[in-house]
C-alpha cells in the first residue's frame, strides 16, 4: 500500500508556521506499519491543490491531507477536491448537523459562514471532529483513498486516530509487520556510540540509524517480517549491553522522565540549587507529574549576594575562590540542604558565555555538587557549545547523576552514614 501526506497552507510556505502534521501523521501510521511513501505541501491556491491531489491519487493507493477545511476564504481544499475527482461539491446535511450540534453544545450562534464547513464533495464520507468545527471527510475513488482533515494538530490527530487509522487497517488488514525501538543514550558521542555498537554486534536482518537531539544520542533499531517484534527485543538487549548505564531511556521515555520516576520509586527527596542552569534543572523535573513527591525545592541564586542570602555561602569563600568554583558549588549543595532536610541536595554554578569566561574558567567550566547520606560529590565539567548547549548539559548532566543515584540506591547500596 502506497501512502502519501498533503499538507496545504500559505503559512507553512512562507515560513511562518513549521509543518509538524506530516511527522505527526507518519510516526502514528509507522506505529500501524502503514510505512508513508511520499510527503508533500502546497500553498492554498486551489489550482495547485486540484493538480497536487490528481498526480497523489494517480501515484499512491492512500492520500492524507491537513489543512483548508476552515470557514473562511483562504479554505479551499473541499471545493479543490471536488474539482480534482470530478464531484459536486454540496450541502452535507450530517457535517451540517455536526457543526450546528457544537455550536449549540457550546452555547454559541453559528456564523452562517460556518455552513460552508458542511460542503463536500458528492458521495463522501463525513469524518467528525470533536474537537473542532471543520468536520474531515473521507472520498473513495478509483484511483485512491482520499482522507481530508483539518489543520489544527490535535483536531487533525483525534481523527487520525478515531477513523483514519481503524479505516486504513480495515481496507489493509495485513500490512507488513515492522518494529521501531528507540533507545537515548547520555554522556557518550555519536561515533563512540556506534563502535561500541558495532563491536557487541546486533542480531542479523535489524537496521541500525543513529541520531542526535542534543545532547542525547538516539540509537533507532528497526526490524520487519513476522519475528520483528522479537529482533528488536534481542537487539536492544544487545544494545543495553555494549552501552551499559549510559542508557536512559527507550522509546518515549525521557532522561528527565525516568529520572523523576526512579527518584519517586525510591523514594528520595531532593532539593536544588541551581545559578548558571537558571531553574532548568527543575523545570525538567517538574514538567514530570508527580514530581512534588520528591522535589521539595530549586533556589535560583544566581548574583553572589543571594548565593550569600539564601545559601549561607560566605563572603570569604566567593572572594577566595570566586561564584564558579568546585567550592562554592559544595557551599552552595550544603546550603539548600541545612534548609531542606532532603535525602539529596544539588548543586550547579559555572559559565555559561558567551562573556564572563577567563583564562582558567573558560565558557563551558561547570562545578556540580551532590551531597547524599554519606557522601559528598564535586566535579568540574568544560562543556563546549553555545550558552542554551552549556546550560542544557549541565542539566543533563545533573540529572543523570541523580538518576544514577536512584538507580544504585533501587539495586540495594545502601546509603553511608
Ligand atoms: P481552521 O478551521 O482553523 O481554519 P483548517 O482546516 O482550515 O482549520 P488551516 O486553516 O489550514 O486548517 O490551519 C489552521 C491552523 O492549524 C493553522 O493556523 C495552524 O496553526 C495549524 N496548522 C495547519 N496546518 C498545519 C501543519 N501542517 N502543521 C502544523 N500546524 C498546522
Ligand atoms: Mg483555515
Amino acid at each position: 500500500m502506497k501512502i502519501a501526506i498533503l499538507t496545504i497552507g500559505d503559512e507553512l510556505l512562507n515560513g511562518d508556521l513549521a509543518d509538524t502534521n506530516t511527522a505527526a501523521i507518519a510516526q502514528i501510521l509507522a506505529e500501524n506499519s502503514l510505512p508513508v511513501r511520499e510527503a508533500t505541501t502546497i500553498g492554498d491556491r486551489e489550482e495547485d491543490i486540484v493538480a497536487t491531489l490528481q498526480r497523489l491519487a494517480r501515484a499512491h493507493d492512500v492520500v492524507i491531507a491537513t489543512g483548508g477545511l476552515g470557514p473562511t476564504e483562504d479554505d479551499r481544499t473541499a471545493k479543490a477536491t471536488a474539482r480534482a475527482f470530478e464531484r459536486s461539491l454540496s450541502l452535507n446535511d450530517k457535517a451540517l448537523m455536526q457543526i450546528k450540534a457544537r455550536f449549540s453544545a457550546h452555547q454559541r450562534e453559528m456564523h452562517p459562514r460556518n455552513e460552508k464547513q458542511a460542503l463536500m464533495p458528492s458521495r463522501s464520507t463525513v469524518i467528525a471532529n470533536q474537537n473542532g468545527t471543520a468536520p474531515g471527510f473521507h472520498l473513495q475513488s478509483n484511483q485512491a483513498d482520499l482522507y481530508c482533515l483539518p489543520g489544527v494538530p490535535h483536531e487533525m490527530l483525534a481523527m487520525l486516530e478515531e477513523y483514519v487509522i481503524p479505516s486504513l487497517l480495515n481496507r489493509f488488514p495485513n500490512p507488513p509487520l515492522q518494529c521501531q525501538r528507540v533507545i537515548t543514550v547520555f554522556g557518550l558521542s555519536e561515533p563512540d556510540v556506534e563502535s561500541r555498537i558495532n563491536r557487541n554486534g546486533l542480531p542479523e536482518g535489524v537496521e541500525l540509524a543513529f541520531n542526535v537531539e542534543f545532547p542525547m544520542v538516539k540509537v533507532k533499531l528497526r526490524s520487519s517480517g513476522e519475528t520483528a517484534q522479537r529482533l528488536a527485543d534481542r537487539a536492544e538487549l544487545a544494545v543495553r549491553k555494549a552501552l551499559g548505564d549510559h542508557v536512559v531511556g527507550i522509546d518515549n521515555d525521557t532522561l528527565a522522565g525516568t529520572t523523576a520516576r526512579l527518584l519517586s520509586t525510591a523514594g528520595i527527596t531532593l532539593a536544588l540549587a541551581e545559578s548558571c542552569t537558571g531553574g532548568l534543572i527543575a523545570k525538567l523535573l517538574t514538567d514530570q507529574p508527580g514530581s512534588s513527591t520528591f522535589l521539595e525545592r530549586s533556589v535560583v541564586t544566581y548574583a553572589n549576594s543571594a548565593k550569600t542570602n539564601c545559601l549561607n555561602v560566605s563572603q570569604e569563600l566567593l572572594d577566595h575562590h570566586g561564584a564558579v568554583s568546585a567550592e562554592c558549588a559544595e557551599a552552595m549543595a550544603k546550603g539548600v540542604h541545612a534548609a531542606a532536610h532532603t535525602d539529596i541536595s544539588l548543586a550547579v554554578t559555572g559559565i555559561a558565555g558567551p562573556a564572563g569566561g577567563t583564562g582558567d574558567k573558560p565558557v563551558g567550566t561547570v562545578y556540580l555538587a551532590m551531597i547524599s547520606p554519606g557522601k559528598e560529590r564535586v566535579e568540574r565539567f568544560n562543556f563546549s557549545g553555545n550558552r542554551d548547549q552549556v546550560r542544557l548539559r549541565t542539566a543533563c548532566t545533573a540529572l543523570d547523576w541523580l538518576r544514577r543515584l536512584a538507580m544504585s540506591r533501587l539495586s540495594g547500596e545502601e546509603w553511608e552514614s
